[in-house]
């Protein structure tokens, strides 16, 4: 299986075009040691032909114009797409718009929990994908699916499973306490078979809490990706961001006792890699204490175009 980073940054990207923190403008600048970054997807192919994207984000345009295996293909026909099928997590716009790229009447299966999917459904802008071409499956939450395209299969399977985590932001509903109408389903984590070789592996790009469900499950897997957002809880308040913790926008932090370096540290997984990353996050600076710090517990920082096979 080959495993695609496309987009490595959180919401907003690296540099977020209205950010001015040390972050941001470092990268605008082109400081040393600093990376930009688009927004969060990967992309997995069986055979190098044929791909599934995994989560679309708003950058989905350029991250497949700098992808050479996702554009069209001089073997094709006039018009032809080697994306065959994507899936989502949840329903935030950082995941989910990317799908507005997708509308040139290209063949596509869409796969999301219920939850994602009603999003979809109630927001007619999607319906710019022709659903003569786009066909929209549930995935199961706990069901081992074997994806298709709309017409061959993927050589993929994957499972979805319910993580700890928040509504998209724009779902919100104050009113009904503290979790803010939360339901299952609305963040999930995936892992992904290949069907023929049986390796797997797990992405888990949205996060709140490592609880024990979530550990067993991860316990000795070959290959994670999982949730960076933040470094340190108060991160973004400190930084004069933003009045919100980690905790409250639904992303567990990297550092502390309670944070997913800590969490992992027992788990006994083999290659640990963070996607999903704030823009405040310190570890994008590759000189920072942090990225240090991340790194020297066994973690890779995820980057746009880095790619791994199992
Ligand atoms: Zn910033």
């Amino acid at each position: 299986m080959i495993i695609k980073i496309l987009g490595s940054a959180a919401g907003g990207g690296f540099p977020q075009w209205n950010c001015n923190c040390s972050n941001c403008a470092d990268v605008r600048n082109g400081a040393p040691g600093f990376t930009a970054r688009t927004q969060s997807s990967l992309a997995v192919s069986r055979d190098g032909k044929d791909w599934v994207l995994l989560n679309a984000s708003p950058d989905l345009r350029k991250q497949i114009n700098d992808t050479p295996e996702l554009g069209a293909q001089s073997s094709g026909g006039l018009r032809n797409s080697p994306i065959k099928a994507a899936v989502l997590t949840n329903g935030d716009v950082d995941h989910i718009s990317g799908l507005i790229n997708l509308r040139e009447m290209e063949p596509l299966a869409v796969y999301g929990s219920d939850r994602v999917l009603t999003v979809l459904a109630q927001n007619s802008i999607f319906n710019v994908l022709n659903s003569e071409k786009v066909v929209r499956r549930e995935l199961k939450l706990g069901e081992p699916t074997k994806l298709s395209g709309t017409e061959a299969m993927l050589g993929i399977t994957v499972e979805a499973f319910p993580v700890p985590g928040k509504v998209a932001l724009y779902l919100e509903d104050a009113s009904k306490g503290a979790d803010f109408g939360t339901v299952e389903g609305d963040t999930i984590g995936l892992k992904i078979t290949d069907t023929e070789t049986g390796k797997y592996f797990f992405y888990v790009p949205g996060c709140a809490d490592l609880d024990a469900p979530l550990a067993r499950r991860l316990e000795g897997a070959a290959l994670v990706f999982f949730d960076g957002t933040l470094f340190d809880d108060n991160e973004m308040i400190d930084a004069g961001l933003s009045a919100k913790t980690g905790k409250r926008m639904g992303h567990i932090s990297m550092s502390g006792p309670e944070g997913s370096i800590a969490a992992f540290e027992k788990l006994g997984v083999a290659r640990k890699v963070y996607v999903h990353i704030n823009n405040s996050n310190p570890v994008l600076n590759e000189n920072s204490d942090a990225r240090k710090e991340a790194e020297a517990a066994g973690w890779s920082i995820g980057y746009d175009g880095m790619e791994i096979r199992i």
